[in-house]
């Protein structure tokens, strides 16, 4: 098992495929990119099936989510889901994307062995879209969310970021979107992040403002079905139910006491941490030839000395030296 000096267990695996994307959201990365990790250092396929069957068959990981960057460019993208779901015990997978190009691989990821999907939407309107993303790529996200229900990956989860001034103002109208096509909708506070370090606690929006301008147009309760856990979301129906839709206060409402993850970055890095300083190299142990048990064995000691939390709200907090896209979200 992989457990921390603060007794928690992680089963959560998250595993960055790319850096790269698509997109260059503002909460993410500058108009003009980033430089991408050399190709020799990100993990082959076999190499990333590899480290995932060790998690799942001698460290307790119980889910798998495949992320970056954004995971679709990686083309061998199905044949990974297929090797971890034929892992035992057979992990959860899931999958979290912008959506683009998900309209054409949206079935063969689900005959793959996906579970589940979050999908990237943090506004309907293109003009927005185009400022917060730098490309115009709006029709292809919703494409792509109906390409996945259509597949059977319901209920399509959306994770939406409110940005001061660009897409604040958005939060009712995304929600009645997502209810009127069956999708659960989360509401993300934005984390210091970006490769910019441009994120200011001042100008974030939280998530009693989400909740607030919710509750203007919908009448929100509690969810008294699902118990937060683990959980990062906060629940809560929507005029009585069913739907739902969850604000999770990263920043204003951590929740890291009750953290199950653990983070594989595409180079083979291994972060017990979203905000970790420190990073244990798997790749190196792995292309030296070392067996199963030597990995485990860094593995189990780079979560063994995870941190209590986060931080950002301690005076000495510092931003990791990675970016999100580069960490795995
Ligand atoms: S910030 Fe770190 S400890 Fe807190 S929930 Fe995220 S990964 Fe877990």
């Amino acid at each position: 098992m992989l457990t921390d000096s603060y007794g928690r267990v992680a089963t959560d695996l998250r595993v960055s495929l790319t850096d790269r994307c698509n997109l260059r959201c503002a909460y993410c990365m500058p108009p003009e990119g980033l430089d991408w990790l050399p190709t020799p250092e990100v993990l082959t396929g076999d190499e990333v099936v590899r480290l995932v069957r060790i998690g799942v068959e001698s460290l307790g990981i119980r889910e798998v989510r495949f992320t970056g960057g954004e995971p679709l460019l990686r083309r061998d993208l199905a044949e990974i889901v297929a090797a971890t779901a034929g892992l035992s015990p057979r992990p959860e997978i899931s999958l979290t994307t912008n959506g683009i190009g998900l309209d054409r691989r949206a079935a063969a990821l689900r005959a793959a062995g996906l579970d589940r999907i979050n999908v990237s939407l943090d506004t309907l309107r293109p003009e927005v879209f185009r400022k917060l993303t730098h490309r115009d790529r709006l029709d292809d996200v919703l494409a792509g969310l109906a390409a996945a229900a259509a597949a059977g990956l319901s209920p399509v989860k959306i994770n939406a970021v409110l940005m001061r001034d660009l897409n604040d103002d958005e939060a009712p109208q995304l929600l009645r979107y997502c209810i009127s096509h069956w999708y659960e909708l989360r509401f993300i506070e934005q984390m210091p992040l970006d490769a910019q370090h441009g994120w200011k606690r001042t100008e974030m929006v939280t998530a009693a403002e989400i909740f607030e301008s919710l509750s203007a147009q919908f009448s929100l309760s509690d969810d008294t079905e699902r118990s937060r856990g683990a959980a990062p979301a906060e629940t809560f129906l929507v005029d009585g139910g069913p739907a739902r839709v969850g604000v999770i206060g990263a920043v204003t409402r951590p929740f890291c006491g009750a953290c199950d993850r653990v983070r594989l970055t595409a180079d083979g890095q291994i972060r017990n941490c979203l905000f970790a300083r420190s990073e244990s190299d798997l790749r190196t142990l792995l292309r030296s030839g070392a067996p199963d048990s030597e990995i485990a064995e860094r593995w189990r000691a780079a979560v063994a000395a995870k941190l209590p939390g986060h931080g950002i709200n301690d005076p000495t907090f510092l931003q990791p030296d990675r970016p999100m896209s580069a960490i795995g979200g």
